[in-house]
């Protein structure tokens, strides 16, 4: 028999368990909802500015321009282009026509002439800035082809006070006869006074080649054909020791030293210049333009 009292504590007991029960039931309910794992809401990416497309504009390779032989070069400055006056470059007469290295100097006078070939060229605006800040004046013979490539800079050798020379047009090598040897240098010479104004009477052929047709024909135009006496061979791209000594070493009053501004990287002879301009000076050298040159000899 099952006492009153004992009936109480297992119904008490019953409740308790029922309780146990219903907690874990609901600690499970809880337990779950914790542990869903809701994606993260992730704020919508607000749009972000894209960057431009980059446009290259592909260049075809440059061509020079070349007039037809015997045709007058297409160039014409823009009429705002100033026309800068020439200046007083004029040759003393007997050396028309003639060929020439150096010059005697028959006074205790030391001078030299510094010559530079190919351009008008990019480089040619280092060296101009060297020369101003030396302020001297050399002499620039000239390519048709890189005048009409770059007219201004053959402009600003001009306006400062530098001689030009006429170095032909496409700087043949070849034989040529006198047809092909007038288009070379008229076409140059009609350019050169067309942008700057400039009558040029000397010559220098390419390469120092005297007998390919091109300096006979300059000669009966009655060109001084401009050789040098002192060769720095720049276009070999010695170092910038190597080509300062070989000015410094053979300097000599009446030389006429052959450098080139144009016609490829000119960065050795850009960084000899001013070393060749400071040690001449110090020995007592005054620099001069070609024509100025012949007018001293003159005198
Ligand atoms: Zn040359």
């Amino acid at each position: 028999m099952v006492s009153r009292g004992q009936g109480l504590i297992f119904q008490i007991l019953l409740l308790y368990l029922t309780g146990l029960m219903g907690l874990s039931w609901n600690l499970e309910k809880v337990g779950a909802s914790t542990f869903i794992l809701e994606p993260p809401t992730q704020p919508s990416p607000t749009p972000q500015p894209q960057p431009k497309p980059t446009i290259r504009i592909i260049f075809p390779a440059w061509q020079p321009l070349i007039p037809p032989l015997g045709e007058p070069t297409p160039y014409l400055p823009k009429k705002s282009e100033p026309i800068p006056l020439p200046g007083d470059f004029s040759i003393p007469s007997h050396y028309l026509g003639s060929t020439i290295y150096r010059v005697e100097i028959n006074q205790n006078e030391k001078v030299i002439a510094l010559t530079f070939d190919d351009g008008p060229w990019l480089d040619t605006l280092k060296i101009l800035h060297i020369l101003q800040q030396h302020n001297i004046k050399g002499t620039f013979f000239f390519l048709g082809q890189n005048l009409s490539r770059h007219p201004e800079i053959a402009q600003q050798v001009v306006n400062q006070g530098h001689a030009v020379g006429n170095h032909t047009w496409n700087h043949p090598y070849e034989p040529m006869n006198t047809a092909k040897a007038a288009a070379e240098i008229d076409n140059t010479t009609a350019v050169i006074e067309r942008l700057t104004g400039a009558k040029t009477q000397l010559f220098r052929p390419p390469g120092g080649i005297l007998n390919n047709g091109v300096v006979d024909y300059a000669k009966s135009q009655k060109y001084v054909v401009v050789m040098w006496s002192i060769d720095t061979k720049d276009y070999q791209q010695p170092s910038v020791t190597v080509l300062a000594n070989r000015v410094i070493n053979q300097v000599h009053s009446g030389a006429i030293v052959l450098l080139h501004d144009g016609g490829g990287s000119r960065h050795r002879t850009i960084e000899a210049l001013p070393l060749i301009i400071y040690t001449l000076k110090q020995q007592g050298y005054r620099f001069v333009t070609v024509p100025e040159l012949l007018q001293i000899q003159q005198n």
